[in-house]
Order: C-alpha cells, then sequence, then structure tokens
C-alpha cells in the first residue's frame, strides 16, 4: 500500500514538473468576444446618418472610411461629428480615392502620401475627425504601401473575396494591422444572406470578429455600391441574439 502512495506521489510530481516546464513565456494573444465590424466606403455621409437612427436600437458600432473630404457641405462635417461621438469611428479611404496600387505604378510613394494621405489627414483632423485607420480605395494595395501607411494609421484594410470554405476566408481579424473585409453591397457578385450567414455562424462558433464592408445605405436598392438597410439589420439582430459584440476598426488595435 506504502508502496502505491509512494508511486502516486511520484507521479504526481513528474507530471507537475513536466506542465509547468511546457508553460513557456510564448506571447499571449489577447481574448476578445466573438463580434463584427460594419465598416463603410466613400462618401455617403446622408445615407449613413440615415441609417443609424434606424440602428440605434441595437447598440450598434460603424466605421465610416471617408474620401473626398474637401468635397463635404459643413453640414455633412457636422454629421461625422455627431457619429463620432456616438462612438462610431471615422477612418480615412483617400483624398481623391485614387487607387494605390495602380498611382504608384507610375509615382512614389511620397508622391502618392503628398497627395492622397497627408492632405486628407491635415483637413480630417482640422474637423476633429480622430483617424487612425486607412482602407484602400478598390481594395489596391502593395506590401510597400502598406509599410508606408502603417506609419501613419493604426490599422489598415483590403478586400477580402468569397472562399468556398469558410476558414480560408480572408474576411476575420487574425491579430494583424492589415485587416480585409467582405462586402455586403446587394449587387456584388459574392454577396447574399445564406453566405452571410455562413460567415456570422462562423464568427460565432469560432470566436472570431468578421469584417464586412459596403458603400451607400439605402431602403431599396437601385444600382450598384449599395446595401439594403435591411441586410444590416440582419446582422444587428444576428449579434444581438447571439450575445455578440459591435467593434469599430480601431477597437482591434487593442487585441492585435
Ligand atoms: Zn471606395
Amino acid at each position: 500500500m506504502k508502496n502505491c502512495i509512494l508511486k502516486i506521489t511520484l507521479f504526481c510530481t513528474l507530471f507537475l514538473l513536466f506542465s509547468c516546464e511546457k508553460e513557456n513565456p510564448k506571447p499571449i494573444k489577447k481574448a476578445y468576444k466573438a463580434g463584427v465590424i460594419l465598416s463603410f466606403d466613400d462618401a455617403y455621409v446622408n445615407e449613413w446618418f440615415a441609417t443609424n437612427q434606424e440602428l440605434k436600437k441595437y447598440g450598434w458600432k460603424g466605421t465610416f472610411f471617408v474620401c473626398r473630404i474637401n468635397t463635404l457641405k459643413h453640414h455633412q462635417i457636422q454629421k461625422l461629428l455627431e457619429l463620432q461621438k456616438e462612438g462610431h469611428e471615422i477612418a480615412g479611404h483617400g483624398l481623391n480615392h485614387l487607387n494605390a496600387a495602380d498611382y504608384t505604378r507610375v509615382h512614389t510613394i511620397n508622391e502618392y502620401m503628398n497627395r492622397e494621405i497627408n492632405p486628407m489627414l491635415y483637413l480630417m483632423d482640422f474637423y476633429g475627425l480622430k483617424v487612425s485607420s486607412f482602407a484602400y480605395p478598390y481594395g489596391g494595395r502593395t506590401k510597400k504601401l502598406d509599410a508606408a501607411l502603417l506609419k501613419k494609421f493604426k490599422i489598415i484594410r483590403g478586400r477580402a473575396f468569397r472562399e468556398e470554405i469558410a476558414d480560408k476566408q480572408g474576411c476575420y481579424f487574425s491579430h494583424s494591422n492589415l485587416i480585409f473585409s467582405f462586402s455586403i453591397d446587394d449587387t456584388h457578385n459574392d454577396f447574399n444572406i445564406p453566405h452571410l450567414l455562413k460567415l456570422l455562424d462562423f464568427a460565432k462558433k469560432h470566436n472570431k470578429i468578421l469584417i464586412l464592408n459596403s458603400h451607400k445605405t439605402v431602403k431599396n436598392v437601385t444600382g450598384d455600391y449599395q446595401t439594403e438597410n435591411k441586410t444590416l439589420e440582419y446582422v444587428c439582430k444576428y449579434i444581438k441574439n447571439n450575445k455578440m459584440k459591435f467593434y469599430t476598426v480601431s477597437n482591434l488595435d487593442n487585441f492585435k
């Protein structure tokens, strides 16, 4: 009997020693709750502002990537400031909405920054918009541009396209400051509600943050680059019913 207790004690000691050795001081990735980022591109400020009135009841949060800030009217700047005050994020999408990859084929990165990024940041800061994220127009990016832009922004966003296998999708946050979004615009070839549901279910099951993007938000679709309010409402209801979370793009900076 004594022998048996001795053997058990020895076994437990060895087990404990072995377990302790395995606890290497690996960098721990910060945990987060499953959720969704709803992002919006271009300059549909009036439409976004109206959609916010509809979605407020879900406690939602959006990230608005604004281009052509120099063409916006005073009342539109006021609307952006109000959205920002409510906890939504206002972010950059280029001053003139140039395709950065195309532009830098014939110009330097410095020329791109001076034409598209620096004046945009100057104006947005002047208006009191706190910009720390950027989305590439048309998703046109290169590694050199990524490196230059990450000196100005905490998170940058490209575009992800549909993959048949859910965990091959690029539209989930993966602890990187370069993220990719999936378009839920109504006429986008890869968009449909069953696919969106599949993406949401995957986020819920595997504790992921799904990154989506839209352009103009509308009641009824009349052309390309439009997302129906009811699609956004569908996402909001899913988040609420499944106790998931809304994130803005800059929130991701806390989980890198
Ligand atoms: Zn755009």
